[in-house]
């Protein structure tokens, strides 16, 4: 795992996303990250900087929630609508603003403060590409 150590507790990695629509588990590369840090009680939060791409926690246990999820938000926004947007991918920019472009997790005794079944995925609705995704980490 390779990440930039930028400065300030300000980290950033890379993700090559591989299909259209996907759901990747970017918990053990955040979760390296405050290890990396050291800090032991604090605040970590996960940011993506683009417009077709989201973060969001959801379960990490049955991959087919992954599926389901993938499945069900192309039916809520569907792909062809009609959209005015040139590039052709208004449904992506709409599900990255309902899914959201970051998440904020607690740090304790220098772990992510995750429930059992959580995990941090990067969203991605307008692949495949290369996604940056930053983690910044105070103490406090
Ligand atoms: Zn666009």
């Amino acid at each position: 795992m390779s990440f930039v150590d930028l400065e300030s507790g300000l980290y950033r990695f890379d993700v090559g996303t591989g299909s259209h629509t996907q759901m990747i588990d970017i918990t053990r590369q955040v979760q390296e990250i405050v290890a990396h840090s050291g800090i032991v009680s604090g605040i970590c939060v996960v940011f993506i900087p683009h417009t077709t791409a989201a973060i969001t926690i959801n379960e990490n246990a049955d991959p087919d929630v992954q599926t389901d999820f993938c499945k069900e938000i192309n039916k809520i926004v569907p792909w062809e609508d009609n959209y005015l947007h040139f590039e052709g991918n208004s449904a992506a920019h709409l599900k990255s603003s309902m899914m959201g472009f970051s998440e904020t997790v607690i740090i304790h005794k220098g772990r992510l403060l995750l429930g059992t079944w959580q995990g941090i995925y990067l969203l991605e609705y307008d692949g495949s590409r290369t996604r940056k995704v930053y983690v910044k980490v105070m103490p406090g």
